[in-house]
């Protein structure tokens, strides 16, 4: 796996991004802003399931006078999502926000660009230009006949090229597209380009199954590259659901492992234990006493993988007749009765040391 990619570092509320900082988990609310409270009981929701900065839409001067008493109620970073209205950003950094996503080119010209960036810089409050593939300028969508990676890479480097030329650094990109051959290409290029911190997000990518999966080819490549500071899951659903994908795409790539991490097999004509009930057993009871420890664990139904998937696990069981062996960092244990591996493998998890 390649290093991750060396970035600036930025802020973002009580957060940095970039640098060494771990890759962010965001959302986006779904109600509208202007609903004070649904807005503030749909970012709980998201606060308890782990997200760790949220965007709100920022459409109009009622939204905009919402963000104050949004910010004063939740804990994590907010972000004001803005176009075109320099007007509204300037409501936005007012009003406390942490983060506005803007692009700058798209807001009025270098003097009200000018009269965010100063408020911006002031108020501690960092950027995100976001170029999508449904959005490219007209004039790029002329030269490259479609929204190209290569049209979407040079429209996100107009918007950085504004900022620098007034000084502003404090901001992340990011390049959205619903294809993920095209993410891949703009973004590879984009993080060859420059320095800023990266957020990643296959833009609308449907519904929670299939969704899911094409966040994880797109995001997932990326990060496999070591790109990619931020990431959302953009679901057509509730936006909750979204953060356990993230945190699995994370963890899947091994870029963040903040959770119990569970290997099996899918069985096969070798099995001789119920497999899929003691996975799901170990699941359950691992999940519950320990939802933040990132151990690994391995459960295979017998000693053809069973013992080298134990070896690179914490802990790890190859199953056999009724039975199964017992491994901890690699090393054979016992022979354990099946009804018996559930708690010997929890003792197990009980005896590691806290931040294995
Ligand atoms: Fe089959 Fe054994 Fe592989 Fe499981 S580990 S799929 S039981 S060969």
């Amino acid at each position: 796996m390649l290093q991750r990619r060396k970035t600036r570092e930025i802020r973002i509320g009580r957060h940095k991004i970039g640098g060494h900082n771990p890759i962010l988990v965001q959302s986006m609310t779904s109600t509208l802003t202007e609903d004070l409270n649904g807005t503030l009981a749909e970012i709980q929701r998201l606060e308890a399931a782990g997200c760790e900065a949220v965007r709100v839409a920022c459409p109009n001067d009622a939204a905009a006078a919402n963000l104050s008493a949004i910010k004063k109620a939740i804990s994590i970073p907010l972000i004001a999502d803005i176009h075109f209205s320099h007007r509204l950003a300037l409501m936005a950094i007012e009003a406390g926000v942490d983060k506005v996503r803007l692009n700058p080119g798209n807001i009025g010209g270098k003097k009200k660009v000018q009269e965010v960036t100063r408020a911006a810089n002031d108020r501690g409050v960092s950027m995100r230009i976001g170029v999508n593939s449904g959005s490219i300028e007209k004039d790029l969508l002329e030269k490259y006949g479609w929204p190209s990676p290569e049209s979407m890479v040079e429209s996100a480097m107009r918007h950085v090229e504004m900022l620098e030329e007034l000084g502003f650094y404090e901001f992340c990109i990011s390049i959205k597209s619903t294809d993920c051959r095209t993410l891949l290409e703009a973004n590879r290029e984009l993080a060859r380009r420059c320095e800023y911190p990266l957020h990643l997000g296959v833009t609308e990518a449907g519904l929670p199954g299939y969704g899911s999966l094409k966040s994880a080819v797109g995001l997932g490549s990326l990060l496999m590259d070591g790109i990619g500071d931020t990431i959302r899951v953009s679901l057509a659903s509730d936006p909750v659901e979204e953060i356990p994908v993230c945190f699995d795409i994370l963890k899947a790539t091994g870029r963040r492992v903040v959770s119990p991490e569970l290997i099996a097999c899918p069985t096969c004509g070798r099995i001789e234990i119920d497999l899929q009930k003691l996975v799901n057993d170990v699941k359950a009871r691992v999940e519950a006493k320990h939802p933040t420890l990132p151990v690994k664990i391995s459960i295979l139904g017998c000693v053809v993988n069973g013992p080298g998937e134990a070896s690179e696990a914490d802990i790890g069981i190859a199953g056999g007749k009724g039975s199964g062996v017992l491994y901890r960092g690699g090393k054979q244990l016992k022979v354990v009765k099946e009804h018996e591996l559930l708690d010997a493998l929890m003792e197990e998890v009980e005896a590691l040391p806290r931040g294995a």
